[in-house]
């Protein structure tokens, strides 16, 4: 079986102690690409170190979401800057994170990060390059933000709306990206949103270290872990995993010019 994850941060500090039996392991599940996503410029260069290492397995996206806006404060116009010459210069197969996330107050205001996101899926299009939107009790702003962008897509990432949102992206052109949240007992909405969506925008990721699917859920996640993802939204779907990996691959590799 050929997966493709969409979305991990391979740089994470829990990966430290083992990231090159990690990233082994990758392969050796039948993940044949990894995404590793950097959240702002520092995070960005390391993820093109690791990618450098692993040339024909890995590949990187970079841009600044809420949380790595919010460290950036004042320099983020700087970091804006810089994230422009390391899209082409990293070779990132897409922009982002980025997005709206309203569930920490401490976070910069939603009308600081709708600006900072238009700004984004601008330089994306700028770029020719396709967006990952990270979405947090968010949806219809995203909604609106995302249909002034009408020559931009790409993936929601760690889709956790229910069927009503998952039309509302699919009808502006976007794809979904399920992780292990669909897996989880308490995830009903998710799970009746995975059965809606249409073989060829449907997407898988892991976004490990976080949201490891169940039997593993609360450990550490890693790439390796989403064929337990893939075989729980077969069954939703009532497909064989060999079919849903079969589109995910297939979509992946034509959203992000995956060379599969
Ligand atoms: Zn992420």
């Amino acid at each position: 079986m050929n997966l493709v994850d969409t979305h991990c941060h391979l740089t994470a500090d829990r990966f430290d102690t083992d990231r090159d039996d990690m990233i082994a392991r990758i392969g050796a599940a039948g993940i044949v690409r990894a995404i590793t996503i950097g959240t702002g410029i520092a995070d960005a260069r390391a993820c093109a170190t690791v990618v450098a290492q692993h040339p024909n397995l890995l590949r990187m996206a970079a841009g600044l979401d809420p949380f790595s806006a919010y460290h950036a404060g004042e320099a983020f116009d700087a970091e804006l800057a810089e994230l422009d010459v390391l899209l082409p210069a990293t070779g990132c197969v897409a922009l982002g994170e980025v997005g709206l996330d309203y569930h920490y107050d401490y976070l910069p205001a939603a009308a600081v990060q709708q600006a900072q996101l238009h700004a984004q899926l601008a330089m994306a299009q700028r770029h020719g390059l396709p967006v990952v939107i990270h979405a947090r009790e968010c949806h219809a702003d995203m909604q609106r933000v995302l249909a002034e962008h009408p020559g931009v897509g790409g993936v929601i990432h760690s889709f956790t709306g229910g069927p009503a949102d998952a039309e509302a992206y699919l009808a502006l052109g976007w794809y979904l990206a399920f992780n292990g949240i669909v897996t989880y007992k308490n995830a009903a909405d998710v799970q009746e949103a995975a059965k809606v969506v249409p073989n060829d925008r449907l997407l898988l990721e892991t976004d490990s270290p976080y949201l490891a699917p169940t039997p593993k859920r609360g450990k550490r996640c890693e790439p390796a872990l989403m064929t337990h993802t893939c075989a729980f939204v077969a069954d939703l779907r009532g497909e064989a995993p060999e079919h849903v990996a079969a589109w995910t691959t297939r979509n992946a590799n034509s959203l992000f010019s995956l060379g599969l």
